[in-house]
């Protein structure tokens, strides 16, 4: 029955409650919708939503109902940023749309950086009809192989050359006035357009032959290219999808730009009424990562702290001045080991985890990789590091005041568990030159350091094979480490000496 599952305790407002009041209410008790009874009858709901509506009004935002088509050629631009054989590819695909009588657009990032002038190699293309028909066609002139989800009516066409291609299928829609206003020809397309996250990512651009370079602009793109703002096109975007939040801010500082106000207060909306809390882990983590794999990544996290968005990463995460300077010596631990040239795999988006997770309680830190659904290997490293890696740090810093170098030996024990991330992300949390080196003699050298000896070459020399093989390899190591012994004869006199009787 209903009434097992139902909750019975929740608060209520009149007609006559005041909006703040109401804010009040949908905040404190978290309550999504607040019934509103008028002599204990229920009379109407308010929902989150209907209040976010009320709050932001609607001035500021790209409306669609007032979204007008300016159109512009980029015929001149095109060549002048872009290299001739990606050109050429485009203008193939303008034939082919043509031959096969589709309307096939280029969209999004290629578009909107075209106009900053600025060479974008991501192709997106919409097509209205069937994209993935389309897609096919493609990549069979191309001679390229094509990945298709049938389901979502996109294809991804990748070229020989390297050059990948985005599909994605605008459903042709159908009015009863004539096809000549332009609302009614660009229909589809616009209502694809209006589903993107902010006007400057609304600009599309023609490919046909006929209309060739031909740029569409309904929702104030340009215009807002040219402000240097980052606006949504309407006052739910936010609720519509949360992640916009933290796209929002990429995109502000990636292209320097500012969030526009009335956009900014839709978003300090959405996070007051942790909407932004509603998204999913991956999702979170997934925009996460694209903003830490920007080039300027302290401003953007220093906007995320500053908007309040940090604690839907984690409940008490913060970006404060030590988080800034831990941020900046991570970044010149990682120039510094790519420098190296070492080649082995190395995932930077960890080490700015650790960073940015540095000050967590473990057990905030523990639920927190979950809550992100990350990958097995990533929560063990970010969870079950720490603790060693804070350890050694500690003893290293110990041994560095005692001695200033301690025995290589010793260095190679305390960081041998470690992860190169881990490895990096200690660097840059060294407080001392002294620990520095150490930590950098253990990446470049220590590490790879090994005895000729092994436990065939004992066996050999009579030893009976058991446990005290390790402590023997260990001790001929050591030795190694600490520059005692460095052949492979030296090694086996050092066995015949201490361990053969
Ligand atoms: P980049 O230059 O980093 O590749 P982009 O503009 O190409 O950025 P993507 O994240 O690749 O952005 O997304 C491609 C397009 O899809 C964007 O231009 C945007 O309009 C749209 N888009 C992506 N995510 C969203 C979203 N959450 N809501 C609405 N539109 C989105």
């Amino acid at each position: 029955m209903i009434s097992e599952i139902m909750s019975s305790e929740f608060a209520h407002a009149t007609p006559a409650t005041d909006i703040k009041e109401l804010q009040e209410m949908i905040l404190a008790q978290r309550q999504r919708f607040i019934p509103i009874l008028e002599q204990e009858e229920l009379v109407g709901v308010v929902t989150r939503t209907d209040l976010l509506q009320q709050l932001v009004g609607n001035n500021g935002t790209a409306s669609a109902s007032k979204s007008r088509l300016k159109r512009k050629n980029l015929g001149r631009l095109l060549p002048e940023i872009v290299p001739t054989d990606l050109l050429e590819r485009l203008k193939q695909l303008g034939e082919m749309a043509e031959k096969f009588d589709h309307k096939v657009y280029l969209v999004g990032g290629f578009v909107r950086d075209l106009l900053l002038r600025k060479l974008n190699d991501d192709i997106d293309i919409v097509v209205e009809g069937d994209g993935i028909a389309f897609a096919e066609r493609v990549a069979e002139q191309l001679k390229g192989r094509i990945k298709a989800h049938r389901k979502f009516g996109t294809a991804v066409v990748i070229c020989p050359a390297g050059l990948k291609i985005d599909v994605a299928t605008a459903r042709i829609e159908y009015y009863a006035s004539p096809a000549a206003l332009p609302e009614v020809e660009y229909a589809s397309i616009r209502h694809d357009l209006y589903r993107r996250d902010f006007s400057i990512n609304t600009l599309a651009m023609i490919l046909n032959r006929s209309k060739f370079g031909q740029m569409i602009d309904f929702f104030g793109g340009q215009r807002d290219l040219k402000d240097r703002s980052i606006r949504v096109l309407h006052n739910l975007s936010f609720v519509e999808d949360p992640t916009r939040a933290f796209r929002a801010v990429r995109f502000e500082q990636r292209l320097g730009f500012s969030i526009g106000g009335q956009t900014e207060r839709l978003l300090k909306n959405a996070v007051a009424m942790r909407v932004v809390g509603r998204v999913g882990g991956r999702r979170i983590l997934n925009e996460l990562r694209h903003i830490l794999g920007e080039d300027q990544v302290v401003p953007a996290l220093k906007r995320l702290d500053n908007l309040g968005l940090l604690p839907f990463v984690s409940p008490s995460l913060v970006f404060d001045a030590d988080a800034e300077k831990l941020f900046s010596a991570a970044e010149k631990a990682r120039n510094w080991f790519e420098l190296l040239y070492t080649g082995e795999p190395f995932e930077p988006f960890l080490v700015d985890l650790l960073c940015l997770f540095d000050r967590l309680p473990r057990r905030e830190l523990k639920r927190t990789v979950v809550a992100l659904e990350m990958k097995m290997s990533w929560q063990k490293l970010l969870v079950d590091e720490i603790v060693p890696a804070r350890k050694s740090l500690a003893a290293l810093e110990r041994s560095c005041m005692r001695t200033r170098q301690p025995a290589a030996s010793k260095i190679y024990h305390w960081l041998r568990p470690l992860s190169l991330e881990t490895l990096i992300f200690l660097l840059a949390r060294a407080k001392t030159e002294e620990v520095r080196r150490a930590v950098s003699h253990y990446v470049t050298s220590l590490r790879h350091q090994q005895t000729t000896v092994d436990g065939h070459a004992l066996t050999a020399m009579g030893l009976t094979p058991g446990a005290a093989y390790a402590q023997i390899l260990k001790s001929l190591l050591d030795a190694r480490l600490d520059g005692k012994i460095s052949t492979a004869e030296e090694e086996i006199a050092l066995v015949k000496k201490q361990f053969l009787k």
